[in-house]
């Protein structure tokens, strides 16, 4: 079931299990148009300062006082984990440094 849009062709070809994936910092690669696409990195950056956060305060208040805190621990990973798939998708330039599938065919003045 696909229902995210491509930042390049504008077609709906990625599930929410693909936003997840890219939420791990994956990149994936449009099946309409062939272009790659990530998660905002900045966005993805300061989220992943709230996990290690996480670990590092719940883990620290487990070893100092309770085990309880681990569960506070998962509870919020998972609460981290439901926000990372609404962060927003960026498109990607090939890996070979070509212009990306959208560019080519918008930009009458490419040559190539
Ligand atoms: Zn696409």
């Amino acid at each position: 079931m696909t229902s995210i849009l491509c930042p390049h062709c504008e077609q709906k070809t990625f599930s929410w299990w693909h936003k997840y994936l890219t939420g791990k910092w994956g990149v994936l690669r449009c099946r309409q148009c062939t272009g790659r696409v990530c998660a905002q990195p900045i966005v993805l950056a300061a989220l992943y300062f709230f996990y290690v956060w996480d670990v590092v305060l719940f883990g620290y208040l487990a070893w100092l006082d309770s085990l309880w805190y681990l569960l506070v621990m998962v509870v919020g990973w998972l609460i981290l984990d439901y926000f990372s798939v609404y962060v927003p998708l960026t498109p990607l330039r090939p890996a070979d440094g070509a212009a990306s599938p959208a560019e080519q065919s918008s930009d009458p003045k490419q040559d190539s």
